[in-house]
């Protein structure tokens, strides 16, 4: 697979601040202050800062229309001064600062979070006080499949009665006849996690599609669906690209999350997948969608990643490359032990954090492995993050 390199010149230029009245106290978009190339540069300089030491960093991948780019939103709701208002938390607080569109949010999301504020006290509905744990709406969570087209939206409730679902539901499907699938989860913990266990399908599937790299995707909504699908297809394609998987190659996917990069993988090289993921309803939905796309090449398996490979190592298992997309907090020293270990030829690591990005490159070329390739790709435009793709491979 080839990837097209985006010319990061042809870009259009974004001003400074980008107008977003909420820009200071928001303080999601931690890069608004410079426009867009200078953001692209920012990031640049960063990986090269913390990955340089490793080998040559290419050019960071940007986007040519940097706006609206999360398929995922999710607003939080409170009652103040007897009004419910809704939007994001200010960083590292439980404040709300009142959104009611985002220079990063699908514009049609935003929309459906505002109709429900709105529709809230036709119904004598109230917002979910964390403090005493009373009231009732607590998040909303909007994914749209930008390919698909799918919207599912995700009521989050202190309780688990719902006052007038019914007449609720046919309000806001009337206003929104696009929304595909509604689910009333519940969250009645003291907790900062949005999302309880229970969950009820109030209408359609409870999951969405979407399509990523020809293949379809179902999505539930406790499972992890990067939020950009344009540099998405471009992150997947870097990464595919650098694994040169050949038919006869055992590979493991990692942090496979619903088996996105696996099963694209499996697909296209025809290598023999095994996919290791800790939450259920993603494991669950990678099984799914391996079926969906006639791919038989690919196993999944529930498990702690570290857990599941000093089990294989013990066992003897050999991968000839392995993909790994941890979450932020990197990857652990059972997992990479066990790299070393089991010895695959090829490592592809692909990181949203270059400072654990950092460390775990530094364990892995010290024990074995060579870094030959680190390609920056920007997921996440206004924001300081960035996403990284890392090949290694075994020293000879
Ligand atoms: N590769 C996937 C998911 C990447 S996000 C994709 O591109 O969509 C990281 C994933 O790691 C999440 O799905 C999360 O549930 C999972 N995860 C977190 N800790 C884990 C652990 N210790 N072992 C296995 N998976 C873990």
């Amino acid at each position: 697979m080839k990837t097209d390199k985006t010319k990061n010149t042809k870009r259009k230029k974004e001003g400074k601040g980008n107008g977003c009245p909420l820009y200071k106290k928001c303080g999601g978009c931690q890069l608004q202050n410079m426009n867009y190339e200078e953001q692209l540069s920012f990031k640049q300089v960063k990986c090269i800062k913390a990955l340089g030491k490793f080998g040559h960093v290419e050019e960071i991948i940007g986007m040519d229309n940097p706006v609206h780019y999360r398929n995922k939103v999710q607003a939080a709701f409170k009652n103040v001064n007897g009004k419910v208002i809704s939007g994001v938390y200010q960083s590292a607080s439980h404040r709300i600062v009142p959104v009611t569109e985002c220079l990063l949010e699908d514009e049609f999301a935003d929309e459906i979070i505002v109709f429900v504020r709105k529709l809230l006290p036709q119904f004598r509905l109230n917002a979910y006080n964390e403090d005493t744990g009373r009231g009732f709406l607590r998040h909303v969570l909007v994914r749209r499949g930008f390919s698909s087209g799918e919207v599912m939206v995700v009521l989050v409730t202190g309780t688990e009665l719902f006052p007038k679902k019914k007449e609720f539901l046919g309000a806001l499907l009337k206003a929104f006849p696009e929304i595909t699938t509604v689910v009333q989860n519940v969250n009645n913990s003291k907790t900062s996690m949005v999302l309880g266990k229970k969950e009820f399908v109030l209408y359609g599937n409870g999951y969405i599609e979407d399509t990523l790299c020809s293949c379809k995707f179902r999505i539930s909504p406790r499972s992890f669906y990067q939020i950009n699908p344009v540099q998405t297809e471009i992150l997947y394609k870097t990464a595919i690209d650098f694994a040169a998987l050949k038919k006869s190659d055992r590979v493991l996917d990692a942090y496979c999350g619903t088996g996105t990069i696996g099963i694209v993988a499996a697909k296209s090289s025809g290598a023999k997948v095994v996919g290791v993921e800790l939450n259920s309803d993603a494991v669950s939905d990678a099984v799914f969608n391996a079926r969906e796309n006639n791919v038989e090449n690919a196993e999944f398996y529930c498990a702690d990643a570290g857990r599941f490979m000093v089990e294989a190592a013990a066992q003897g298992e050999k991968f000839n490359a392995v993909f790994m997309d941890p979450p932020r907090a990197g990857s652990d020293l059972n997992f990479l032990k066990s790299i070393v270990k089991t010895a695959p030829e090829r490592v592809v690591y692909v990181s949203c954090s270059v400072e654990t990005l950092e460390r775990d490159l530094l364990f892995l070329s010290k024990n074995g492995y060579r870094v030959k390739k680190i390609q920056p790709v920007d997921m996440f435009p206004h924001t300081n993050h960035v996403e990284c793709v890392v090949l290694l491979s075994r020293k000879k």
